[in-house]
């Protein structure tokens, strides 16, 4: 089966090169949400790897894909892109992993905490520009003048493939789980997970979860062509940001991977980044909390979401948040 250059044989490839780069995370089960959503709740904790977030099983994969199929020489330049999050400590831990170079582009309003913690990654960080727009045409700079190589975020099979390791992991851990439930922004975690699961148990349902506000996936997937939405400010600032006009692969993945798609408010994000902290000691960012926000706003009363009797995946994804968010998040859900 081929998912829009995800295929099965991709994911195990990626498997591969992800062995001693990236942590197997744990898949851990939650007694009290378990008791809570009559339901077997199980936790995958993406918030284990050494940069705190899942993407850095993307980034790694591609590194080391172009560097098995073009040499190391080819890669020589290095490689190059524009995120001041999670996606940038990624490809900076990645190339310094295996050997290259990194530039990560970041535009001049990015604050001095972020730009020490991805140099502390061992990657050059270029100032320039006021704007993410700015900062990435200097990532389309470099690779014309200087060769570098563009590590995408999402939009690439090898990085959904990549990401799509989850989903391996999880077919081992649960074999007989019927549903996963995945925070969605550009597609690359969902549509990887989403083809794993497909290829291996199709009857396990994928459950996207999208911010109520800003949600470009949300827009695309009804418009059927890339949209682009206004930004907006939000505890789950990783799921922000568009999927690209061009988008060439992640769009329709997600439209062919999941079955349900439900969009979480700010309240219930807070509640859930507090509930998991309070009752399961991680601490995770606004993005890795919406599927706990989303049983909680769409499962219990009239549920939309019914998971009964279900065995049931949440990817807590990553834990980039600080503790004045935290703060934040607390004052919003009253806890
Ligand atoms: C990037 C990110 C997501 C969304 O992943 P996409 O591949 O863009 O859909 C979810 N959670 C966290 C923590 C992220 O960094």
């Amino acid at each position: 089966m081929d998912h829009h250059g995800v295929t099965l044989e991709g994911l195990y490839q990626a498997r591969r090169r992800l062995a001693g780069e990236t942590v197997r995370t744990p898949l851990i089960r939650s007694a009290a949400l378990s008791a809570r959503f009559d339901a077997e709740i199980l936790l995958k904790l993406e918030t284990h790897q050494p940069t705190g977030a899942f993407k850095l099983r993307g980034a790694t994969n591609m590194i080391a894909a172009l560097i098995e199929r073009h040499g190391r020489e080819a890669l020589a330049a290095g490689v190059v892109t524009a995120s001041t999050g999670n996606h940038g400590r990624a490809v900076a831990y990645a190339a310094s992993r295996l050997g290259l170079p990194a530039v990560i582009c970041l535009s001049r309003l990015v604050p001095p905490d972020k730009v020490a913690a991805i140099e502390a990654l061992g990657a050059e960080v270029r100032r320039v520009g006021a704007s993410q727009d700015e900062a990435f045409e200097e990532v389309e700079r470099l690779v014309r003048e200087r060769g570098m190589t563009l590590i995408p975020p999402f939009d690439d099979p090898l990085v959904a493939a990549g990401q799509g390791t989850v989903g391996l992991e999880l077919m081992e851990d649960a074999p007989d789980l019927d549903r996963v439930i995945v925070g969605l922004s550009g597609g690359g975690l969902l549509g990887g997970i989403g083809a794993a699961i497909k290829a291996i148990r199709p009857a396990c349902l994928v459950t996207g979860v999208s911010l109520s506000q800003g949600a470009a996936m949300w827009a695309s997937l009804q418009a059927g062509r890339p949209v682009a939405v206004g930004e907006v400010e939000s505890l789950g600032d990783s799921l922000g940001g568009g999927i690209g006009a061009d988008n060439r692969c992640t769009l329709a993945l997600v439209r062919e991977v999941m079955d349900d798609h439900l969009q979480v408010s700010e309240r219930a994000i807070a509640s859930a980044m507090v509930a998991l902290l309070e009752h399961e000691k991680v601490l995770v960012e606004g993005a890795a909390a919406v599927g706990l926000a989303a049983l909680e706003a769409h499962a219990l009363e009239h549920p939309t979401l019914d998971v009964r009797g279900q065995r049931v995946a949440l990817i807590l994804s990553g834990n980039a948040v600080s503790l004045a968010t935290l703060d934040r998040a607390r004052a919003l859900a009253g806890r």
